[in-house]
Order: C-alpha cells, then sequence, then structure tokens
C-alpha cells in the first residue's frame, strides 16, 4: 500500500548504497535490474542484525535465539503470502529462486501426475528455467512438449495456445513477462482455458513479481513462482506457491531433516505443508531479510513504482527509436520496464563493454532465452531494464552513451 506521499526517486536512490560507488571513474548507472535488482539498506542491514544478534537454526530450538530466528522466518512467509495475495500460509515454499522453484514442481509433481503420452504445453518465449526441468521429466515419464507459438512482436498466439490444448494436456508452464523482450503476456485467458481442459497451470513471475500486482487467488493459477534476488530482495531465496490440495497430492523433492514426521529403517512419515518441500537448514538469514524488500515495495506502492518505470520505458523507447539503424525488439504497449533492442553495424557484447565504459550497466546476449532468439532470427539483444531507483537523467546519459558507442563501431 502506498503511503500516499509523491514519488521521491532522489530519496529512493538514498536508500541503496550501491548507487554511490563509480564504475570506470562515472556514477554507476544500473540497467541490469532485470538480472537482479539493487538491496535497500534495510534488507543488507536485516541481513547484519540477524548474524549479529539471533543467528540460530530454526523450528527446532528451545532457546530464545532460535524462537527469534523462527519467528522471523515465519514472518517473512506471511509477508509473502500477503504480497502475492495467497490464501494460507503453508502454500507459500522457500526456494533458493526460480530456477530452483521450477525444478521442485516438475519433479515433485511430475512424479505424481505425468504419464507416458501426456502433454506439456510452454511457450516460445520461456527463460531456459522453464524449459529444461520439464524436458528432464517428460523424458523420465514419457511425456510430450508442446510450444505455443508467437507473433513477430513476442506475443503468444492465443489460437496457437488454444489449438494445442486437448485432455492430454496436464500442465501449462507460462512465463508471465518475457524477461528477454518484458511483453507481458495474457495468463488470465491461459488459466482459464487451461482449467476448462483440466490442465494445472505454472506462472513463471521472476519479471512480473516485481512490477505487477499479483493476486495468485484472482488468477486463479496452480503455481507462481519468483526469485527474492529480483524484487530488491537477497539471491539464494525463491518462492514457490501451489495451491494447498495439488502441494498434499506431491511426493516430497529432498528428503532429510525438517520435511519428516517420523523416521525408521523400516518407514518415513512425511512433515506438513510447507515444511514437507523444505528439507535441510534453509536459507535463514536471506529469507528473513527478503522480509525487509518486500516491505520496501509495498510502502512505495507497486502502482507508484510501476507509474515511474512506466515513464522510464516510454522515455528511452521514444529516444532509442530516433537513433539510426536501432531496432526494438518487442515493441507492444503491455509491458515490464524492459526495452531490447539490435542495432546495426554493433555486435551487442562490444556495445555492451563500451557502455560499461561509462559505468553504464546493460545486459546482451540470448538472456538464456535461446529458443526465442532462434525464432526471432537474431543471436542476441541489447536490454536495459529498470528499477524504482532508475531516473530520465540516467536515460539521458545511456542514450548520449549509446550514439557515442555506435558511431565508434560503425
Ligand atoms: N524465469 C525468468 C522469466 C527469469 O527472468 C529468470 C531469471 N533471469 C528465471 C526464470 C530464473 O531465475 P533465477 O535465476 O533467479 O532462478
Amino acid at each position: 500500500m502506498s503511503t500516499g506521499t509523491p514519488y521521491d526517486v532522489h530519496s529512493i536512490r538514498q536508500r541503496f548504497p550501491i548507487l554511490n560507488r563509480k564504475v570506470k571513474g562515472k556514477d554507476l548507472i544500473y540497467f541490469d535490474n532485470a538480472a537482479t535488482a539493487q538491496k535497500p539498506v534495510e534488507v543488507i542491514d536485516a541481513l547484519t542484525q540477524y548474524y549479529s544478534y539471533y543467528n540460530a537454526n530454526i523450528h527446532r530450538g528451545l532457546h530464545t535465539l532460535a524462537d527469534e530466528a523462527t519467528a522471523a522466518f515465519e514472518a517473512t512467509r506471511e509477508a509473502v503470502k500477503e504480497f502475492i495475495g495467497a490464501a494460507h500460509s503453508e502454500e507459500i515454499i522457500f526456494t533458493k529462486g526460480t530456477t530452483e522453484s521450477i525444478n521442485l514442481i516438475a519433479a515433485a509433481w511430475g512424479e505424481a501426475c505425468l504419464s507416458a503420452g501426456d502433454e506439456i504445453i510452454l511457450s516460445s518465449l520461456e527463460h531456459h528455467a522453464n524449459i529444461v526441468p520439464w524436458q528432464m521429466v517428460a523424458q523420465k515419464k514419457g511425456a510430450t512438449i508442446r510450444v505455443i507459438p508467437m507473433n513477430d512482436q513476442g506475443e503468444m498466439d492465443m489460437a496457437g495456445f488454444h489449438a494445442l490444448l486437448n485432455d492430454k494436456t496436464k500442465m501449462v508452464a507460462v512465463v508471465h513477462a518475457s524477461n528477454a523482450l518484458g511483453i507481458i503476456q495474457p495468463v488470465e485467458e491461459i488459466i482459464r482455458s487451461a482449467h476448462q481442459h483440466g490442465a494445472v497451470v505454472l506462472i513463471d513471475g521472476a519479471q512480473s513479481s516485481v512490477h505487477l500486482d499479483i493476486n495468485v487467488r484472482e488468477m486463479d493459477c496452480d503455481f507462481y513462482v519468483f526469485s527474492g534476488h529480483k524484487v530488491y530482495g537477497p539471491t539464494g531465496t525463491g518462492v514457490l506457491y501451489g495451491k494447498k490440495h495439488i502441494l498434499n497430492s506431491m511426493s516430497p523433492f529432498l528428503g532429510g531433516g525438517e520435511m519428516i514426521k517420523e523416521v525408521s529403517f523400516e518407514q518415513t512419515t512425511y512433515n506438513e505443508l510447507p515444511f514437507k518441500f523444505e528439507a535441510g537448514t534453509p536459507n535463514i538469514a536471506d529469507v528473513i531479510a527478503l522480509r525487509s524488500a518486500l516491505a520496501f515495495i509495498t510502502e512505495l506502492g507497486k502502482s507508484a513504482i510501476r507509474m515511474h518505470e512506466d515513464v522510464l520505458l516510454k522515455y528511452a523507447t521514444a529516444q532509442l527509436q530516433k537513433i539510426e539503424g536501432v531496432q526494438i525488439i518487442g515493441e507492444v504497449e503491455n509491458k515490464v520496464p524492459v526495452v531490447s533492442f539490435v542495432a546495426a553495424g554493433a555486435h551487442p557484447q562490444d556495445l555492451a563493454y563500451l557502455l560499461d565504459n561509462n559505468g553504464i550497466a546493460v545486459r546482451t546476449g540470448h538472456h538464456c532465452a535461446q529458443p526465442l532468439m532462434k525464432r526471432l532470427g537474431i543471436v542476441g539483444t541489447t536490454r536495459v531494464s529498470f528499477g524504482a531507483y532508475n531516473t530520465q537523467e540516467e536515460v539521458d546519459v545511456f542514450i548520449t552513451a549509446l550514439e557515442k558507442s555506435l558511431k565508434m563501431l560503425r
């Protein structure tokens, strides 16, 4: 919820110590937020606080430190539940990131629910993290992967999607907002139609969780996954949301401590949700600090951040369009603040190098979406992606540096 105060990007920037540093003698301009976001001081402080005052293992301890650590860890679970509008806190499983969340679902749901001949639907825009785990389980179970086609702008072809659905479809796993192009996909329609065919739907929220209001109950997705480090939180934290009855029907992913009720050499019984899927000592400190990251977003208000980022997105898009030989890939209205482009006569890697010399961090390459790049007939793009702390002045510096770099390369 927003506090109602005007969006003051300069005071927001003061909460991010890294933004004070220089790169190659220039003020850092960080435009690689889709890869990972920077961390506000309260997230960094939460880590220090945990290790300085109440470092202890959680859930099993009967001493003050263990109680405090357990309470802080479980408070993050509650915060995540609120953040994505889940009905029950036991539907929130902590993992180390989107990749682990999808691997967990593919292995544990796939083991319980897939048989030979079943079909899994993915889209042409998926990150490798939402392709490879499905290939692994499909191979094991004799299932087939079908791929939703897309148009040249990078929007899923919904007629093509409807044509793929049939009574063999068991899973539809799609990205909410493409990391390579930023395009927001029509997941509501996908979920509705997939459910009409009795299929389960996983939404890869790695890029949507930080920018869009997420309510998993309204979306009615069966699984929603995201990474803590992309929502201004620590690396090594991830979330797997799953509907309770589906999580209950799945076998555990990892075996060990914490996920059991009773163990003997003859037989083991498993713990309740969410602990059934959280074997071993979790990433306690980082999960605790994730709560501060979610609080940061909630304090500013997602809609206020989005309005700010949208101005940057539109401004950067307009400025890039003016540069000769620059072609934006995926130019549609409905986007998260990501702009991907190719520039005639300039290899993305050379551009990244020259921009870095100006203190500007951008990402280049295939963005872990090689099938998408192949579909678009390109090897890669240069991608700029914005966060809550970026400014229009930074876009101006970037555009000037880009024009200068292009002159050098052409
Ligand atoms: N899916 C998408 C859409 C992503 O953008 C990313 C991260 N680039 C991932 C999955 C994987 O996330 P992680 O590396 O945090 O596990």
